[in-house]
């Protein structure tokens, strides 16, 4: 069911609050596009080769993960 796409982002749209600022700093769940170089939760990217190196990227596109993180 591709629905489920947008259903799940829905979910998620209201993490739980973040303790103090200072865990903004590194977090292991949010990872940093190579593309658009937006700052990802890790279940919107996938790993993709570039120049043979392997890097996370938005899923299943920058566009895609946008509309996947505003939860539509
Ligand atoms: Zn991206």
């Amino acid at each position: 069911m591709p629905n489920l796409a947008w259903k799940d982002a829905l979910q998620r749209r209201d993490p739980p609050a973040v303790a103090g600022a200072a865990s903004a700093e590194f977090d292991p769940t949010l990872w940093t596009c190579s593309v658009c170089g937006k700052v990802r939760a890790r279940d919107l990217l996938h790993s993709k080769a570039i120049l043979g190196r392997q890097t996370l990227v938005c899923a299943p596109s920058c566009l895609g993960a946008e509309r996947r993180a505003n939860g539509r």
